[in-house]
Order: structure tokens, then C-alpha cells, then sequence
């Protein structure tokens, strides 16, 4: 995966495998800012599940 450099735009090539799905944190060699990278989780659907409604009398 290719990260950017917020700051400067930097460019920055990750290994997907050396993350393995952690959060990482690092400094831009260019202008000091910190990088975060956010975990990467698997897919993850939100489904809403409706709950069971109280019978009505
Ligand atoms: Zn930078």
C-alpha cells in the first residue's frame, strides 16, 4: 500500500504484509511529521440487526 505524507506529500510504499492488519505509526523522513497508518481490518459489514420487537397483545 502507498502511504502520503500529509505534510509534505512524501510518498511512502508499505509492505501489506509487514502491517498485517496493525496500526503503525512513523515519522516523515522529510519533514518530521508523523504518519499514522489506521488498522486495516477485515471486512467488516455493519448490519443493523433489528431487534425483536415486543409482541403486541
Ligand atoms: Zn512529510
Amino acid at each position: 500500500m502507498i502511504i502520503f505524507c500529509e505534510e509534505c506529500g512524501e510518498r511512502y510504499v508499505i509492505e501489506a504484509e509487514e502491517l498485517k492488519g496493525a496500526a503503525m505509526i512513523f515519522i516523515c523522513r522529510n519533514c518530521n511529521d508523523i504518519i499514522r497508518i489506521p488498522a486495516q481490518r477485515p471486512q467488516q459489514d455493519r448490519e443493523e440487526e433489528a431487534p425483536t420487537e415486543a409482541k403486541e397483545a
